[in-house]
């Protein structure tokens, strides 16, 4: 695929990643990962550590162009905001979503990114956040509150907002963010106008249908409502509204195509091409759920009768903090398939309790899942663990975020 080796190119050369360990693998050589992580592995001292695919990311950019082509991801870095993914997705022309100082500052580290590139979507920003946006020039930012629009004149009077709008209600997504975020449509009308009256431009909607959903017909109704509030500004004599941010909430699963084609026929409806609206999105899980492996290490066990259970380097404190923020259901395999003893042809599984490393008994990250015996020093590998796992893990009891080791593109 041309296009997809010329993105890898780019991928190759971003930094962030320009000087990492890089390792080639062939596509669809399904065992290339545990290949890997096997040679990583064999150190005694070697503790949980994570494989980045970057051509998982190269292949789910061009999916997405394919799909959303018009609609500029702006790569929601609070998902994972391994420099090396930045990289990537700035290489392969993705803006970004920032919540925080701490965001913005990753992302310009970069060196590559323009402040005009970066969305500060959070709706409620501390002071000095917004402070510092201003000075390094990212003016776009998200809003739903009166105080909002005050906070921003203060401190950040040159900014242009995004009003975020509340969509449906998603009681199927993981996380439903409009409990927390978005202009209910008796909101609309007035926080257009104290935008208007703080003498702010509003350049636009944003909205986020929830987290991990797997309902489509979400963002047609979200698109809809958008538009209503594009009608509404329009009806206040305000400067017209040039973009439309659709957020997140895609999965790379089988949903995102059925959502793509959603989105497509509602914008054809509500924001047909040519009608000076810029469509951006907010995808975080997408781009970053299946290019990260994370390989953890039995460093002890029990045996209860037919039961097991075992403790490993990382746990629901660290990167397996994704089982409760995110949708993630850990199935560990073991790094090496089990050889049965006397040549039979399945091996005895039992059912196991899989402990993190701390001494909190919630740390726990699974429950009566068949595993081969296990014993301290082998390996446990958790497939697609790359979204809100090490970006929202912590230090508790000093074991700190699991590192990546290595970095896998296609051989071209
Ligand atoms: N944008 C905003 C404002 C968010 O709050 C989030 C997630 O919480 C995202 C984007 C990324 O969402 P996702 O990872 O579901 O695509």
């Amino acid at each position: 695929m041309a296009r997809g080796s010329t993105m890898q190119t780019a991928v190759l050369g971003a930094p962030g990643v320009k000087g990492r360990k890089v390792r080639a693998l062939k596509r669809n050589d399904k065992d290339a990962v545990a290949g890997l992580i096997r040679s990583i592995a064999g150190t005694e001292e070697q503790g949980a550590f994570f494989v980045f695919d970057l051509a998982a990311v190269v292949d789910l950019y061009s999916r997405w162009c394919r799909a959303l082509d018009g609609v500029r991801p702006y790569y929601a870095v609070k998902c994972n905001p391994e420099p090396a993914m930045l990289g990537a997705m700035a290489a392969l022309g993705s803006g970004f979503d920032c919540a925080s100082r701490a965001e913005i500052e990753a992302v310009l580290a970069l060196g590559v990114v323009e402040p005009g590139s970066i969305v500060y979507a959070n709706p409620c920003k501390p002071e000095a956040h917004l402070r510092y946006a201003a000075e390094v020039g990212v003016n776009l930012t998200t809003y739903d509150t009166e105080d909002e629009v005050a906070k921003v004149k203060r401190c950040h009077p040159s900014c242009d907002l995004l009003l975020r709008i509340k969509g449906p209600d998603n009681p199927d997504a993981k996380i439903d963010l409009g409990t927390k975020y978005g202009a209910r449509a008796d909101e609309v009308v007035p926080l257009l106008r104290a935008a208007q009256h703080a003498g702010l431009r509003v350049a636009g909607v944003a909205f986020h249908v929830g987290a991990c959903t797997s309902r489509v017909d979400v963002y047609r109704g979200a698109i809809e409502a958008a538009r209503v509030a594009f009608d509404a500004a329009a009806q206040l004599g305000m400067p017209p509204m040039r973009v439309l941010d659709i957020g997140g909430g895609f999965m790379p699963d089988a949903t995102f195509d059925g959502a793509a084609e959603a989105i497509g026929e509602a914008l054809a409806q509500h924001f047909p091409r040519g009608c000076g609206v810029e469509v951006i999105s907010e995808p975080g899980q997408y781009f970053a759920e299946r290019a990260f492996t994370l390989a953890a290490r039995v460093i002890g066990r029990r045996t209860r009768g037919e039961a097991r259970q075992y403790w490993i380097d990382d746990g629901i404190y660290g990167a397996l903090s994704c089982t409760i923020l995110g949708d993630y259901v850990p199935r560990p395999r073991p790094l090496t398939a089990p050889h049965p003893p006397g040549g039979e042809e399945k091996c005895t599984t039992y059912a196991s309790t899989v402990f993190g490393p701390t001494c909190d008994s919630r740390d726990k990250v699974v429950t009566g899942h068949q595993l081969p015996e296990m014993k301290a020093g082998d390996w446990l590998v958790f497939d697609g663990i790359g979204a809100y796992a090490a970006s929202s893990g912590s230090n508790f009891n000093g074991f700190l975020i699991s590192d990546i080791k290595t970095h896998l593109a296609y051989s071209t």
